[in-house]
């Protein structure tokens, strides 16, 4: 460069913005996909999409977790499909079947309960493995051998849609915020599949020691707390978008407080969900600023979408969502009231 003395320190930075690819930038992270074999063709699907929207630029790894082996044609159409590796583990049995200790009498008067209900059958109310894969996601995933190289992790489900191009590295906005947990859409849990699940989280921090998380102001525990009842409000993070920091998942606190709910059973006498039990404990264990509403990500899981208001946005973004169907101000979004708390 002609006609500038730059120093060795600033002629290597230069070098380094020069010829440093979004690669060499990557965070140590990695999209993650629990499925059946089943779901071949919806996640290929899927996975299109987050290449286009995503990963093609960025390549980073998917790791796909099942309770039955995958098959030799799962394998080898994912692996033609994803743009960086791709990672097939298997389940060990006792995560992914019923503790000892469930009365399965007991179980199957809640399933009945919930297949029988007045205003019609609660979705999955008699379904076993949806118990096991609400259980596995809220206190397993994270523990399996091949996740644990990696500090962040990406949730995608069969068939969801990234809405717009996602034009930055969200693993390294994630590190570099300094964010734990990232979430698009939130919503309010049908009561009917939880009736225990609050009460036996406070009994849970109580009995740990730590009952003031639940009116901490440094945390998120007004966004799970009614502030005028004290009681749960049903908000919770939709868990089949989540991107996160996976030692988090891995901590002490996190563990001690899934252990104390899962003693309980409540996983199969009730039908307690992966979302409403994963944002009772990230509410409380996280510090303000450690959670990202990531308002500007265009993201569909039926029947709801999160689509940017901003059309100068999603012309930038390429979205082809349209903003009606956006979920955010909705009564049983609880997005907007997030915001509130965060403003
Ligand atoms: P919903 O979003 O609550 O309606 O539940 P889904 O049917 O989408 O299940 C949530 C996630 O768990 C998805 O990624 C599914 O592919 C996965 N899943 C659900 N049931 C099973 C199961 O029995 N076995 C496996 N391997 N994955 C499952
Ligand atoms: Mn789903």
């Amino acid at each position: 460069l002609p006609g500038l003395a730059l120093s060795y320190e600033e002629s290597h930075h230069f070098r380094e913005i020069a010829f440093s690819s979004p690669q060499e930038a990557r965070a140590n992270a990695t999209f993650y996909t629990l499925c059946r074999n089943s779901d071949l063709f919806d996640i290929l699907e899927t996975i299109q999409n987050y290449n286009y929207r995503f990963n093609n630029r960025y390549h980073y790894d998917w790791v796909f977790l099942n309770d039955q082996p995958f098959t030799e044609e799962f394998i080898k159409l994912v692996n033609a499909s994803v743009a960086g590796e791709a990672h097939f583990g298997l389940i060990p049995k006792e995560q992914w079947s019923l503790p000892d200790s469930v009365n399965i009498a007991e179980m199957k008067r809640g399933m009945d309960k919930l297949m029988n209900d007045p205003d019609g059958a609660v979705p999955y109310g008699d379904s076993l493995s949806y118990r096991h894969m609400c259980r596995f996601e809220s206190g397993f995933f994270y523990r399996h051998e091949l996740l644990q190289r990696y500090d962040y992790f990406w949730r995608v489900e069969p068939g969801v849609r990234l809405r717009c191009e996602v034009r930055y590295d969200l693993f390294k906005y994630l590190q570099d915020g300094n964010y734990d947990y990232g979430f698009t859409i939130s919503l309010l849990e049908y009561p009917k599949t939880i009736p225990s699940l609050f009460s036996t989280f406070r009994k849970s921090l109580h009995d740990l020691g730590v009952d003031g998380l639940l009116a901490d102001p440094n945390n998120y525990s007004g966004f799970i707390v009614d502030r005028n009842t004290g009681e749960y409000n049903y908000c919770h993070f939709w868990t089949n978008f989540e991107i996160g920091n996976l030692n988090v998942f891995r901590s002490r606190q996190y563990n001690e407080i899934f252990e104390k709910l899962d003693q309980t059973n409540g996983f199969y006498y009730e039908r307690w969900g992966d979302a409403p039990v994963r944002s009772l404990i990230l509410s409380t264990i996280l510090e303000r600023g450690r959670i990202k509403r990531l308002a500007n990500i265009g993201y569909t899981h039926p029947p709801y979408t999160q689509c940017p208001r901003q059309e100068s946005l999603r012309i930038a973004d390429r979205c082809s969502c349209n903003p009606e169907t956006d979920i955010t101000e909705k009564y049983f979004s609880c997005s907007w009231y997030f915001d509130q708390l965060s403003l």
